[in-house]
């Protein structure tokens, strides 16, 4: 496990492609089934790239950075441009520079450069340019009971001795009505009510806490008040230091009760969480607009007064649930959608990010806000309780600082460039299209599209986006021989730091054209099976939200059908003659895993539980979402080392542990004999060390993947047998139950039943794939 974690396959440049060299035109990209898709983490952390003090040059005709891949004439002090080949003059700074004299961004071995952008910096005092504060404004639900309300203010308490103390700080709590604290007024709590029953207007939020138009104008770009030392006066009011307000915030929530307003016996909590969320992004919009600016939600049940509301009052009517939503029988749902798309426009115009913390036991709506959360790049966490440590962990977590820092910045832009002929489809994860048109911009969009240019109001270092890519189907009028073999990719990111720098990543790569008409041999070896899986799973839960009726486990069977027909080596109708190049062998296993997984059986699970688990595979690494979709199994025994144990119920066995890595839960799973000799607790005995260590081991493994992951993962610690197993069980291949009575006619449309094991299916498979 260790070598795994040891194993980085992206790299410098944070990349994975599910091709690493595409075919030439439209019609053979398409007969490749998998999408040409590129992952890219654009702001991962890695020792080997450099920050350079300065901004790039750009192409005087495309605007692309200058890269290590430009044509450069050193003696007439041009560089010829690699998407566009516009020659570009080096200005007078860049003179000195000769083969053996090249700037950093030259370099062959810096694809990935950093730009460290400082306005007007003073050179003699270089401490002296202002640095942005980060700004966290805290949104409290009090509906709920007074054990609860007391993990979450505790949580909150040490949040605030971990903030930076130039960070501001704002707070609004709310249950059937959203209260704004104003923090800069300590002898005796000030708080401006507004009513939870009623969409608010921006204007009128602004007026309310008198910040109206009267007492200022919009401003664009970053607040000039706050430079000047926090002359806003919206600022000094609502928002503070950390180190000014941490006092009178923690005596407020020492003071903080649960919603006081009677409930009906029968009847739900009356919690205006979407009434709160407008309150505070309109003070954020009026205070600190372009800023980074983060809104902290913690909710701990569902919006039931007011827009976003997403059941009524009445505790006999259960939250939709997946077959509500599907037979449209979800009478809230769509109008909160709404709201929470349009609380996502306002939010992403102003930059600002929505974070949601949702701890109870029934839903709260994650699947309604879901898209304010994933369009203004926010974190999502979703445990049963505050005081669960799913929660605490997670929560405490955001705001650590170091080596265990999630490195959480603000006010990110992506713009992507390509070579003439690529055109860009669109974005799943995090972002927002900017809807910024151009010759490299796709008809055909998928995720957020029409657009070479999306907003990132909120990024970390784990931040990971697809971005899906077609080729040109214009008709190449290049001869062959002519056409240039490299294309070349482009994508500059620029963001706030948490220290408050401006910052610009410009990540340039090449890969090859080939013509795969003639053969599909370098295709084959270019294919990355793992990003491949993974890039077809967020494409499936993206036509599961989008499309209406869209069947994912057969448009996943169909084009497995298509890839193993394609790029398999087989004898026409003969099944036992199909065999599968080591570069896709895996690829049916990781499809098979998908159609099990909670990505595509989402009926297993609620509608917020389905939202949460996509907004993470949407953001996660490729590394880290191929465990979702499949879990990692570790065997743990007398006989021998720990070692990878196929994902199959045949893998139990009395005298075994099992820790299974399914991502959002770790399981370790103690076999009968295990659990025995635990139980008449032999690891105490001095000469069973060797069983005392062998039980400790795995609790070791879990531990170092927990401390990594974000959200903290939920730890199963079960026996064989027992009622927890299930967690175990349920995704494991279910080989025992094997049942080959299951036929298969020729060219029927179903395909596969649901419960296959690995083995039926791929005996099925093969016998579809040879077919001609
Ligand atoms: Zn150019």
């Amino acid at each position: 496990m260790s070598e795994m974690a040891n194993t980085d396959p992206e790299g410098i440049d944070a990349v994975r492609m599910t091709w690493n060299v595409w075919p030439r035109t439209k019609v053979e990209a398409s007969a490749c089934v998998i999408p040409l898709a590129v992952s890219i983490a654009p702001i991962r952390s890695h020792p080997d790239i450099p920050t350079l003090p300065y901004a790039p040059l750009r192409c005087k005709s495309c605007s692309s950075a200058l890269n290590a891949f430009a044509r450069v004439d050193f003696t007439a002090k041009i560089w010829i441009c690699p998407f566009c080949y516009q020659r570009n003059h080096f200005p007078p700074h860049y003179a000195m520079i000769s083969e053996t004299n090249l700037p950093c961004e030259l370099y062959p071995q810096y694809t990935t450069v950093q730009y460290s952008l400082q306005a007007n910096p003073d050179p003699n005092n270089p401490s002296s340019v202002p640095q942005l504060p980060p700004v966290f404004v805290f949104v409290l639900d009090t509906c709920m009971i007074e054990e609860e309300l007391g993990f979450v203010k505790s949580a909150m308490k040490q949040a605030l001795g971990l903030l930076p103390e130039h960070a501001l700080v704002g707070f609004v709590s709310f249950g059937t009505q959203a209260h704004v604290h104003e923090l800069g007024f300590s002898d005796i709590s000030k708080v401006y009510v507004f009513r939870g029953n009623k969409e608010i207007s921006k204007e009128q939020v602004l007026e309310q806490l008198g910040l109206g138009s009267a007492g200022r104008r919009p401003t664009a770009g970053y607040p000039k008040g706050l430079q000047n030392g926090h002359s806003n006066t919206g600022v000094n009011r609502f928002l503070l230091p950390a180190s000014d307000c941490e006092y009178t915030l923690n005596s407020l929530l020492d003071e903080l009760q649960t919603d006081q307003w009677p409930v009906q016996p029968g009847n739900r909590a009356s919690r205006c969480t979407g009434v709160a969320l407008s309150v505070a992004t309109g003070l954020l919009g009026a205070c600190m607009p372009g800023t980074g600016a983060r809104i902290i939600a913690l909710v701990g049940g569902p919006c039931t007064e007011g827009p976003g509301t997403i059941v009524s009052k009445d505790l006999s009517e259960p939250v939709r649930s997946h077959k509500d939503l599907d037979k449209d029988a979800a009478p809230y749902f769509k109008k909160a959608v709404r709201f929470y798309d349009s609380l996502a426009k306002q939010l992403v115009s102003q930059g600002h990010v929505l974070d949601l913390f949702a701890s109870a036991l029934d839903q709260v709506g994650v699947a309604e806000m879901k898209v304010a959360v994933e369009r203004t790049g926010g974190l999502v966490v979703l445990a049963e309780s505050f005081g669960h440590s799913v929660f605490k962990g997670s929560f405490r977590r955001m705001f650590k600082d170091g080596e265990q820092s999630l490195g959480l910045c603000f006010n990110g832009l992506l713009e992507i460039n390509c070579s003439k002929d690529i055109k860009i489809q669109g974005v799943i994860g995090p972002c927002t299209s900017l809807e910024k048109k151009g010759p490299n911009v796709s008809d055909t969009v998928i995720g957020e599209g029409s657009t070479s240019a999306w907003k990132m109001c909120g990024l970390d270092k784990s931040t990971c986006l697809t971005v899906l890519f077609d080729i040109s189907s214009t008709e190449r009028s290049n001869a062959p021989g002519t056409a240039n073999s490299q294309l070349y990719l482009q994508f500059l990111t620029s963001y706030q730091d948490p220290e408050g720098k401006r910052m610009l990543r410009v990540t340039t790569l090449t890969r090859q054209w080939v013509d795969s008409a003639v053969s599909t041999e370098e295709l084959v070896h270019g294919f990355d099976q793992e990003a491949a899986a993974v890039v077809m799973a967020r494409v499936t839960s993206l036509k599961m939200e989008m499309e209406d009726g869209f069947d994912a486990t057969r448009w996943l069977d169909r084009n497995l059908i298509r890839v193993c027909s394609k790029f398999g080596e087989y004898r026409k109708d003969d099944a036992s003659s199909f065999t599968l190049n080591p570069c896709f062998s895996l690829f049916p296993q990781f499809m098979f895993n998908l159609r099990r997984s909670q990505f595509v059986q989402v009926f297993n699970n609620s509608p917020d539980e389905t939202a949460y688990f996509r907004m993470l595979l949407n953001r996660e690494n490729i590394t880290n979402a191929a465990v979702m979709i499949q879990p990692s199994l570790i065997s743990y025994s007398f006989n021998s080392l720990p070692q990878p144990a196929l994902l199959d119920v045949a893998s139990i066995s009395a005298d075994r542990i099992l820790l299974l890595d399914a991502y959002f839960s770790i399981v370790i799973f103690h076999g009968m004999t295990i659990a025995q000799w635990r139980n008449m607790g032999y690891q105490s005995q001095p000469e069973h060390q060797a069983f005392s260590q062998l039980l400790q081991a795995p609790h070791v493994d879990a531990q170092m993947i927990i401390q990594e992951r974000f959200p903290v993962p939920r730890l199963v610690v079960c026996d064989q047998h027992g009622s927890q197993a299930r967690f175990l069980l349920a995704k494991l291949n279910p080989s025992a139950t094997y049942n080959n009575s299951i036929d298969m006619t020729a060219g029927s449309d179903v395909i596969f039943t649901d419960d296959v094991s690995l083995q039926i299916f791929f005996e099925h498979l093969q016998k579809l794939a040879v077919q001609s």
